[in-house]
């Protein structure tokens, strides 16, 4: 018998084959709406200002070479990170308690912090996750990997196409104590929704009390508001409460630096010496999945970080990005809204924050828009607001009203 003939065919990753069936259309007013990468009005990937200049001064330093990082990552990148997302006066970093290892961007973050858990968590039981349903479905892979089954929390309700607070909190209630629960730090991905500043505290406090772990996915600081600090506030929330958890960070989005897999997973253990046994581990599972990660990205990103000057660049750059999808959720909602007064409420457009919008409108909605209009999106109606600019918007509007008139 032939080796491999029990091997079954897997499907093709459904984003990335709507990116081919977009470039293999001819069609001149295609439109895409899959892709999760931030696109210029003129739908061009855009390499930030501020990466251009790190990247310069790196091309002029005479004293780096290509040696291994060490097994956790370059120091000087690791500790801005958590800086970053904790805030530079997080007392958990003062007390020496935060564990960061660079990772290979936010999926090796998750991956790190899964495989962690798997080994190490206290598991009372079988080994579980609730993840928000929907959720973005690497997640269910990445925790099947390591022997950890994904089960759902209510997260999203297709009635008010906002969030269903009322069966998420129902569920961290009724879950078992010290359940994993996986949170999306902002800008929800697929849907676009966030709780608020309110729902988040409530969240915290009956994690707190059931002992739950937050595993905390960060993959868009900075991109939900346009302000960094603003996007960590659940995260800092949740430390400052001292809800068990850990956080996984990604520059792919906020720094543009998607192919170049910059990212770290920060563990927050209640003390320094959990924090040192619980370093230990990592550095161990570490070396034998990567040995160590990539310098290249980690040194543009610590140019960057510890850089006063170079840091309010980034800022800016990260403000023309979630400005520029801010303006076509605005412009998206007043052309249906105002103008075609296209049936339904659209409000949820700007209600929604970050990379996606999810619009609500139903698969085969979503399938009509691809074959009459060429307008690529996933089955599930959301769409990247990045893939919307000056030139498309009213074309993806007039059709949109179209298929749901
Ligand atoms: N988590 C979420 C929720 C994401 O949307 C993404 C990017 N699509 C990631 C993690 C990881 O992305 P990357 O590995 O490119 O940092």
């Amino acid at each position: 018998a032939e080796t491999w003939q029990d091997v079954p065919l897997a499907p093709p990753d459904s984003i990335f084959k709507l990116t081919a069936a977009y470039k293999a259309d001819p069609y001149p007013q295609k439109v895409n709406l899959g892709v999760g990468a931030y696109r210029d009005d003129d739908n061009n990937p855009w390499v930030l200002p501020v990466i251009k200049k790190a990247t310069q001064i790196l091309l002029n330093d005479p004293t780096l070479d290509h040696e291994y990082l060490p097994i956790t990552g370059l120091p000087e990148f690791t500790a801005a990170a958590a800086r970053l997302i904790l805030s530079p006066t997080s007392p958990a970093l003062a007390e020496g308690r935060v564990v960061s290892v660079q990772t290979i961007s936010g999926t090796g973050a998750n991956h790190l912090g899964a495989l962690f858990l798997s080994k190490f968590y206290n598991w009372d039981g079988p080994k579980q996750v609730y993840l928000s349903d929907p959720t973005w479905a690497n997640h269910h892979a990445i925790f099947r990997n390591v022997g950890i089954e994904p089960l759902n929390y209510p997260y999203y309700d297709p009635k008010t196409i906002g969030l269903d607070f009322n069966g998420f909190i129902g569920t961290l209630e009724s879950a078992a104590p010290r359940s994993v629960f996986l949170l999306h730090a902002c800008a929800h991905n697929p849907t676009g929704v966030d709780p608020t500043g309110e729902e988040w505290e409530k969240i915290a406090e009956i994690m707190l009390s059931k002992k739950h772990y937050a595993f905390f996915d960060c993959a868009y600081q900075g991109f939900a508001s346009g302000d960094l600090d603003k996007d960590s506030s659940a995260v800092r929330y949740f430390v400052e409460k001292g809800v068990p958890m850990l956080v996984c960070q990604s520059f792919a989005k906020n720094a543009g630096l998607y192919g170049e897999r910059v990212g770290a997973l920060h563990v927050v253990p209640p003390t320094k010496d959990a924090a040192d046994r619980v370093k230990s581990q990592l550095s161990v599972i570490q070396r034998s999945e990567i040995s160590n990660p990539p310098s290249h990205g980690a040194r543009l990103v610590a140019l960057i970080l510890n850089d006063a000057g170079l840091f309010e660049e980034w800022k800016r750059d990260i403000k023309t990005m979630a400005g520029r999808i801010i303006d076509m959720r605005q412009e998206l909602y007043s052309v249906l809204s105002d103008e075609l007064k296209t049936p339904g409420s659209w409000e949820h457009i700007i209600n929604q924050i970050g990379m996606f919008s999810f619009t609500g409108i139903s698969a085969e909605q979503s399938r009509e828009l691809t074959e009459k209009a060429h307008i690529y999106l996933t089955t599930n109606g959301r769409i990247s607001m990045a893939g919307l600019n000056s030139h498309n918007l009213r074309y993806f509007a007039e059709n949109l009203d179209k298929v749901v008139r």
